[in-house]
């Protein structure tokens, strides 16, 4: 054990599980569990499953990375398609190892071994899943996987060349006004000739979803959607309620910082390309490449905290952060986890921009909860839900604060705004995609131009600043198509802002009170997922989002923070 403790990622060795193997270890596993008769012997019979579950967890998410830094290597993509096969029957057998121990006739005592909580977790679990859905989940991965399909493979004409949509997207940023309104309208004519395909994949899915939900006895798909999410402490009816604070507080909030990011830009009639300059000149850039932004990471880590010095240390000396973009490395960014090794690791592209930076410090509070969290011995109860997570990295991004200088030079505090003022935007946002996405699963039957006019209606709400009078695909209220979220993970969307409303708080109580902040945050990470969102937020004395006050509390300290800044400077 201890050796495997010490082994570098490189060393890791590749363990593809072959689907006899698994089934038959999975089912002799479940006998065992099945034939006990008391909590203690179950208890014996529980930790063998796990130790299993956590080897081949660990060999799927070495696969996994190992794929994904290298999709060309045919071993890897070998590997990860005998993954992709075998992953629902393993889920499969997890749903049942549930049920045994939920109908076990000494259920109570493991109750008091294992804590209510789990068996919450698996309740849950039950009653999202059921054999007689898996046609329509593996329907439902097909229709995703096309959506994927056609934006990660969009081709736009641009000015002569073609970009897909995360290379146009910087062109869409673009400091000159000319050049921001002709991507925003290649981009609009590009949406507009796919509009009817990605409208009908969506149609399907709403309709797969619906279908799914009334096979498991919901009414329609909204409660289905929150128990895939693994909430068992809030409904939509909360969520609502927290949405109508963001309508109260944060709206009028953002249009004020809209209003004057135009006035410093000095644009009449402001499009909602525009928005996306913050600052005439130019974005803040960081001081270096990969190798000059980990060794400063390195170095906050190391001054933060010991248990934060420890963690940074054990990731460079392991081999855990690959950063570089290269050539066959797939995109985006991740955290995952190894827990035989109890070892995270972080995945990114990093692109000589202030999101190479944020990788740093968001991957960073991921890796670090996951490293805190090691010691939790119930797999389960390890990492909390999703929303939960996005506090520990988004809060990790304002305790990095005091070290912008270092990562930025002179554009630190030109960051630092940026940083504050686009998470307070965001929310208008975050809420119209999650109010949409609650009237479309409300009315599974409406046509896509009825779902477009909904969205449009909300958007105006929301974010009455927002103007296409160049674009007229997205004048119809189509912006929603261009959020994987909405077609990958319903109802998924909301976490960001709740997170972010709670990393708020974080950031105020660090500016007044360093160390009893930060304590605060490591023992929250320190938690896991031992508890559901509102119950880590009570324990560690942190607001809970859906309490109505709640949200003006965490919003109105950013006004003093908001007004330090001279503006005028950038
Ligand atoms: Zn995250």
């Amino acid at each position: 054990m201890k050796e495997e403790l010490d082994l570098k990622f490189e060393d890791y060795p590749l363990h593809v599980p072959t689907e006899k193997r698994t089934v038959n270890k999975l089912q002799s596993l479940l006998s065992e569990i099945e034939e006990c008769g008391s909590a203690l012997t179950a208890k014996t019979a529980v930790k063998h499953y796990h130790k299993f579950m956590n080897e081949l967890s660990t060999d799927m998410g070495v696969i996994e990375v190992r794929y994904t830094l290298d999709t060309r290597n045919r071993v890897y993509k070998n590997a990860q398609e005998k993954v992709d096969e075998i992953s629902p029957l393993i889920s499969s057998y997890g749903v049942k190892y549930e049920k045994v121990l939920l109908k076990a006739k000494y259920r109570k005592d493991l109750e008091k071994i294992y804590g209510k909580y789990l068996f919450k977790i698996f309740e849950n679990n039950q009653k999202s899943f059921d054999e007689k859905i898996i046609p329509d989940l593996i329907q439902e991965n097909k229709l995703t996987s096309q959506y994927d399909q056609i934006m990660g493979g969009a081709q736009i004409k641009f000015r002569g060349e073609i970009y897909n949509l995360s290379q146009l997207g910087k062109f869409v940023a673009d400091p000159d006004r000319e050049t921001r309104k002709e991507a925003a309208i290649a981009m609009d004519n590009w949406l507009g000739e796919h509009e009817k395909e990605i409208a009908d994949i969506y149609d399907k899915l709403v309709h797969l979803r619906d279908g799914m939900a009334k096979k498991l006895g919901y009414k329609n798909f909204i409660d289905l959607g929150y128990c895939l999410l693994g909430r068992t402490d809030y409904d939509s009816k909360k969520v609502k309620g927290y949405r109508e604070q963001i309508k109260e507080e944060v709206v009028p909030l953002a249009q004020k910082l809209f209003k004057k990011q135009m006035k410093e830009l000095g644009i009449k009639n402001p499009q909602t390309y525009d928005y996306n300059l913050r600052f005439k000149s130019g974005n803040p850039v960081p001081v270096g490449d990969s190798k000059v932004l980990t060794s400063i990471a390195k170095k906050m880590y190391e001054d933060m905290s010991s248990e934060s010095a420890e963690f940074i240390n054990f990731m460079i000396d392991h081999q855990l952060l690959d950063l570089d973009a290269r050539a066959g490395k797939a995109p985006g960014g991740y955290c995952t986890y190894f827990p035989v090794y109890k070892a995270p690791f972080i995945f990114s592209n990093f692109n000589g921009t202030e999101h190479d930076v944020n990788v740093l410090c968001h991957e960073g509070g991921h890796a670090f909860q996951a490293y805190l969290s090691r010691n939790i011995k119930i797999p389960e109860l390890q990492n909390p839900t999703l929303e939960s997570c996005e506090i520990h990295s988004m809060s990790m991004e304002f305790f990095a604060w005091p070290y912008m200088d270092k990562f930025f030079g002179k554009d630190a505090e030109k960051y630092k705004y940026s940083h504050l003022t686009d998470s307070i935007e965001f929310l208008p946002y975050g809420i119209t995609i999650d109010e949409f996405q609650h009237w479309v699963y409300e009315h599974p039957n409406a046509t896509h131009e009825e779902r477009c006019a909904k969205y449009k209606e909300i958007e105006e709400a929301n974010l009455p600043n927002r103007k296409y009078d160049d674009c007229p695909v997205a004048a119809k209220g189509t912006r929603w198509m261009r959020q994987s979220h909405v077609f990958g993970t319903p109802f998924y969307y909301i976490d960001y802002t709740l997170a972010q409303v709670v990393a708020f708080q974080f950031l105020a109580e660090d500016l007044k009170n360093h160390e009893k902040a930060w304590k605060k945050y490591v023992k929250l990470c320190k938690l896991g997922g031992t508890l559901p969102f509102t119950g880590l937020l009570e324990k560690v004395h942190l607001r809970n989002p859906f309490e109505d006050g709640n949200v003006a509390k965490n919003i109105r300290p950013l006004l003093k923070v908001l007004k330090e800044f001279d503006t005028s400077k950038f």
